[in-house]
């Protein structure tokens, strides 16, 4: 446990740099980061790292061997060599401490139709004590949490005594291969903390997320003899239906596992977008759906993707027109994996530490029917990965915000598990 006298000395230079934090927090979420449009901001954090003394990595997908990996997703509709991600390194003077890794992504997710936004989704607007826009909650405000934890080190006159990458990453919304990325160009630590809006929880386990694209022909003719053609929207929502009763089947199998068996339907399904037919009057000749399904840790991402084959396969049986064209299923996003934090590892026995000392309460564990990034360290390079951070609410929904009060103590009990897990050593005043 940080020692209460350096607590407050991080106390204070947290409160002291709050004004800059929440200021950083508007910066980044004034940039619209969507999919295959993150490079602006990730520019801009890579100038903004190097001016503050960071050794600054900024690199793109293409410039990393993904295909060399296995849990490399498959990127459709984006192009790689745009996908910009960037770690900032502080090296202790000798690398005597534990090392760290803290990793954000800055990817957000469409913010849907703007006038049902009380406030503009990238004005990053603040009002009574919230912040608000898309991406002000997942993640950015953790983003903003682990450089100002770095900050008010700094600022306190203190460095980390172990080695620190400080990595923003795209395709966590899609695919996780920024995660995968860093990875493969190389960054290793002896614990990473991904400061995903957990609200001050510690994630125990995520569900594995895989997606897929459903195509449907169908036989366009007059709607006035629409018997004599078939109807590919028609036909989808077969199939979406079809896949809604495999998924009551997953959970109902669900029931019994060891992380999510008190969980209510732990997997979900979601066809997510739409798009087909091309005129109202004539039945719909094609007909396209992009679908999401969750899985637990234990269950195999091969054996899922066989599953949902297999459903489709056997509703298109039942299905006149379906029989004789089978839909096309391609997967083109996610492939992952769950994960389980075992219990009882040190980092998070020091980050519980940290936490309880700044909020006066022990650290609480989730379990979360979504994906993070924590699965790539944990899971294939044996690196404990927390994934713990900000409160806020309306992830991937209208209004999301985060709670500026939260994001100052997450911000402070960070740094505290910095302190800790790195240690320390005075910085002589500059
Ligand atoms: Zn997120």
């Amino acid at each position: 446990m940080p020692d209460p006298a350096l607590l407050d000395r991080l106390r204070r230079a947290v409160d002291a740099g709050f004004d800059a934090e929440v200021a950083f927090l508007g910066d980044i979420v004034r940039f619209p980061s969507l999919r295959g449009q993150e490079a602006p901001l990730q520019d801009w954090i890579a100038r903004w790292m190097a001016g503050r003394g960071y050794q600054v990595d900024r690199f793109t997908l293409a410039d990393v061997p993904m295909a060399s990996h296995p849990k490399a997703a498959p990127m459709v509709d984006v192009d790689p060599a745009g996908s910009v991600q960037v770690v900032g390194t502080r090296r202790a003077r000798n690398a005597g401490g534990r090392s760290l890794i803290l990793q954000g992504h800055i990817d957000v997710v469409p913010e849907g139709p703007a006038e049902m936004w009380t406030h503009p989704p990238y004005a990053a607007v603040v009002r009574d004590g919230w912040l608000y826009g898309r991406g002000a909650h997942d993640m950015k405000a953790g983003v903003a949490a682990m450089i100002f934890a770095m900050e008010a080190l700094k600022a306190a006159g203190l460095a980390p005594a172990g080695d620190v990458h400080v990595q923003t990453v795209t395709e966590e919304e899609s695919t996780g291969n920024g995660a995968l990325a860093t990875l493969l160009r190389g960054y290793r630590a002896d614990a990473a903390l991904i400061p995903e809006p957990t609200g001050g929880t510690i994630t125990r386990a995520h569900t594995g997320t895989l997606w897929f694209r459903l195509r449907v022909r169908g036989v366009p003719v007059h709607v006035m003899m629409a018997e004599a053609g078939t109807n590919a929207i028609l036909s989808a929502m077969h199939l979406i239906q079809a896949l809604q009763a495999h998924t009551v089947e997953l959970n109902r199998a669900a029931e019994g596992d060891r992380w999510y068996g008190e969980v209510k339907s732990p997997i979900k399904f979601n066809p997510g977008i739409i798009r087909g037919g091309d005129w109202a009057s004539s039945t719909p000749a094609w007909c396209e759906v992009d679908c999401r399904i969750g899985l637990l840790p234990t269950m195999e991402v091969a054996e899922v993707m066989a599953g949902v084959e297999r459903c489709i396969e056997a509703a298109r049986a039942g299905d006149n027109f379906l029989a004789n064209n089978p839909p096309e299923v391609t997967w083109h996003g996610f492939q992952a994996d769950g994960y389980v934090l075992e219990p009882g590892s040190e980092a998070e026995r020091v980050l519980g530490a940290a936490h309880e000392q700044v909020f006066g309460a022990p650290m609480e564990e989730r379990r979360s029917t979504a994906v993070n990034d924590t699965r790539y360290y944990g899971r294939y390079f044996a690196t404990p990965a927390l994934c713990y951070g900000p409160r806020g609410e309306g992830a991937h929904a209208f209004d999301e915000r985060t709670n500026l009060e939260a994001l100052r103590q997450t911000t402070l009990s960070i740094a505290a598990f910095i302190a800790d897990w790195c240690g320390v050593e005075e910085v002589s005043a500059a």
